[in-house]
């Protein structure tokens, strides 16, 4: 996810950038001792060298912070890092019984350790002037724990009917969670699938972190899900640590485009309105769930060695939008030498009709406003954008955070590969990018590794927070640095972890005992003056 207002900053930046480009270091990532059966990580490198001068930095605002973090930067230090369980709920993080909460710190309702969904078969109509949503969702699932009762997370559904295993099943459904009891108990290690049908007119408004769910429009709606904003228009085990296979079928009036992650299998279009189906079929988080419904136009592609690209825009803005469609391609091979190969079997940008400040990186399509990108021009600003939400398929996506207080894992390492390829494109130094964040940070702040709920889309954990990368690449030197990088995108692809996890990676690739850097530096409301060289 990125914030306008952090675009908006740096194409300020961008504007009084005289510096000349730093040089290019050739560095070889295979040179990197790998540590597992991991796919291989490539040839030579090109990589942006940090200028060492770093004393002619041209811009001297405020950081930026998410518009919804009403607290700020600097109001929160790190006695907010417990979560406020009041606020959606009360219950308890559990120990496995098959009720809710997987131990998310700042979301203890989210997820439900009993439970393994391999697949959601959803199946929605929506009706864009009643914002009338019904929907059908059939969970495949294996139960990691007896179940005399289980939970899925909801939020403001109506839930008509739930069935398990075919046979109709009791339940309450009590805010934020569904509480399902089968006729029959499942045992540990069983199959079984769980099938729901239900309706709502979705609002949002309803995340402690910001806004997350349904975004209707006049016209059709879209999703922005992240953290927690999938539960608020389909039942869901809504964590990133159970990732699961998605079919999604849209039924829409005549005349409107509805689009899912992955591929499209089916359209169809009647009398009575159009039919869309689309296939992610590689393991995904239920916050990176897309759906864009509306007057648009779908538009094939093909990227780097023959990567399918499917991007998404209003029918009208198909020449204004290209010139963005036509960069993904660079994009890609350039991040590919660092990050390794992109993680999913398809990319592509989708432009909403959205008020502007929209970018997310939803799974294999990230979604902007087409308001931010109405130029029609790759200027500074669209750049940021469009690279950030790229960086993210491989950190975010690809490899998620097991902890939503490990946010840092996306928004730090999306925010370093935007800085790389601004660098990569002459529109700033990443030394003096790194430098100038680093003399923004406040002391006090929330920890970049352990940001309160408030925090959790704020400046320390977005460009405060990549200063952290800057001070680890400093450290370990280039080679280990995107080594670790690209360990960590392909080791654990299709998985969630935790920052202990990346820690221990980056550990023993670079031979050191890291634990004191992150103390210092990830941990740490008052961060060095200075980066280690
Ligand atoms: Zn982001």
């Amino acid at each position: 996810m990125r914030s306008a207002l952090a675009g908006i900053v740096v194409a300020a930046l961008v504007a009084g950038c005289t510096s000349d480009r730093s040089d290019v270091a050739v560095v070889s990532v295979a040179s990197v001792s790998p540590t597992s059966t991991s796919p291989s990580v490539g040839g030579g490198t090109t990589a942006p060298e940090p200028s060492s001068a770093g004393t002619t930095s041209p811009d001297t605002e405020e950081p930026a912070t998410n518009p919804t973090d009403a607290s700020g930067p600097d109001t929160s230090g790190p006695d907010t890092t417990v979560a406020d369980s009041t606020q959606l709920g009360t219950t308890a993080p559990n120990t496995g019984d098959g009720h809710s909460g997987v131990g998310d710190r700042l979301y203890p309702d989210l997820g439900n350790p009993g439970l393994d969904v391999a697949h959601y078969a959803v199946d929605v109509t929506y009706q864009p002037k009643s914002r009338d949503l019904q929907g059908h969702v059939e969970l495949s699932i294996t139960a990691t724990a007896d179940l005399s009762d289980f939970t899925l997370d909801e939020l403001d559904l109506d839930v008509a009917a739930v069935t398990v295993n075919g046979k109709k099943a009791a339940f309450t459904a009590t805010d934020p969670e569904l509480h399902i009891t089968p006729s029959k108990p499942i045992a540990k290690g069983d199959d079984f699938t769980v099938a729901v049908t239900y309706s709502t007119t979705p609002v949002t408004g309803r995340s402690p972190a910001t806004d997350a769910g349904w975004f209707p429009t006049d016209t059709g709606a879209y999703t922005v899900d992240e953290p927690d904003g999938t539960r608020m228009w389909m039942p869901s085990n809504d964590h990133p640590t159970d990732k699961a296979t998605f079919d999604v079928t849209m039924h829409v009036p005549k005349g409107l485009t509805a689009v899912a992650n992955g591929t499209m299998t089916v359209h169809t279009s009647g009398a009575d309105g159009e039919t869309w189906s689309w296939k992610q079929d590689q393991p995904m988080a239920t916050y990176l769930t897309q759906v864009i419904i509306g007057p648009y136009a779908i538009v094939d592609t093909t990227g780097p060695h023959g990567l399918p690209l499917s991007s998404v825009v209003l029918t009208q803005d198909k020449k204004l939008m290209q010139p963005f469609i036509d960069d993904i391609g660079p994009e890609i091979t350039y991040f590919e030498q660092f990050f390794g190969p992109f993680p999913f079997d398809n990319y592509g940008i989708a432009m909403a009709d959205s008020e502007p400040g929209l970018a997310m990186e939803e799974q294999g399509r990230s979604l902007f406003s087409r308001e931010d990108f109405v130029s029609g021009q790759l200027g500074g600003e669209e750049s940021l954008l469009l690279s950030h939400e790229l960086a993210h398929q491989w950190f975010g996506d690809a490899v998620s955070p097991a902890q939503w207080q490990d946010i840092w894992l996306n928004e730090s390492f999306a925010t370093y590969g935007q800085w790389m390829w601004l660098d990569h494109l002459g529109e700033l130094d990443i030394a003096d990018e790194a430098q100038r964040n680093l003399d923004n940070r406040h002391d006090g702040g929330p920890p970049t590794g352990k940001p309160g709920i408030a925090d959790l889309f704020s400046y320390d954990v977005y460009d405060g927070g990549a200063v952290v990368l800057q001070a680890l690449r400093d450290t370990v030197g280039d080679t280990t640095f995107f080594g670790i990088l690209q360990h960590w995108a392909q080791d654990n692809r299709f998985e969630a972890r935790t920052s202990a996890d990346f820690i221990e990676l980056a550990s023993k690739l670079s031979g050191k005992d890291l634990t004191k850097f992150f103390d210092d530096w990830l941990y740490a409301s008052n961060l060095p003056d200075s980066f280690p060289n």
